[in-house]
């Protein structure tokens, strides 16, 4: 693991104490913040290799402050470190853009193998990602906005379910047994309309503002996200 500069979010003093210390025994540079308001400061002044956030803080729910760090575009690992052993918590703190929740208490070597999965996840760009691009389109998870161009596109559930789950994965071939149980969450019989029905809405809603054919049907196979990147195209 290489040297990083870590910023640990954490009122509680002897968590503090020891998560600073098994850090800079590995080599990391440690930064302390004791309340929300203050760690939310420093993380947006100073750049940081990874964030460890508390979340009971006197001030603020630490799940505030990781939505408010994500707002603000800072888009380092943010690993939440708390007591609460709570799912619905841990998977609102994933779904505002946290990368991963270790609960208290937890062991020094749990902390470290944490760490240095993160990194390495961060490292190939696998960090979960809440704004995602194909071309003209854009799409804002957090905050469930879908755009063509500059154009904010309204979008029912379904629809916009089903194309974030097309801009998750562009440019390869979704059979329509996966994009219903990936965006539906349920088996359907896919001789049905239902799917096509979905497509069609979502490409007329497309097709208002810009005149590039983005989803395309792949004979007998499915549904492709087809977009070329800038950085083909240059
Ligand atoms: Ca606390």
């Amino acid at each position: 693991m290489k040297f990083m500069k870590i910023l640990v979010i954490e009122d509680d003093r002897i968590v503090r104490t020891l998560v600073k210390h098994v850090l800079e025994k590995e080599g990391h540079e440690v930064s302390i913040a004791e309340r929300g308001e203050s760690g939310e400061q420093i993380a947006l002044e100073e750049e940081f290799d990874l964030i460890i956030l508390d979340l009971g803080l006197p001030d603020k729910n630490g799940l505030d402050v990781c939505r408010t760090l994500r707002e603000n575009k800072m888009d380092s690992p943010i690993l939440i470190l708390s007591a609460y052993q709570n799912t619905d918590t841990k998977v609102t703190g994933l779904n505002i853009g946290a990368d991963d929740y270790l609960t208290k208490p937890f062991d020094n070597k749990e902390l470290l193998a944490r760490i240095d999965a993160i990194t390495r996840r961060a490292k190939k760009g696998e960090k979960p990602n809440n704004v995602f691009e194909c071309g003209e389109l854009k799409i804002d998870l957090l905050n469930r906005d879908f755009f063509v161009g500059d154009n904010k596109v309204l979008l029912t559930n379904n629809e916009f379910n089903l194309i974030s789950y097309f801009m998750k994965n562009p440019n390869r071939v979704l059979e329509k047994d996966e994009l219903t149980q990936n965006v539906w969450d349920i088996n359907f019989n896919t001789n049905t309309n239902f799917l096509n029905v979905y497509i069609s809405y979502l490409r007329k809603k497309i097709e208002e503002h810009t005149s590039i054919n983005y989803i395309q049907t792949v004979r007998k196979r499915g549904f492709k996200l087809q977009y070329q990147s800038v950085k083909e195209e240059a």
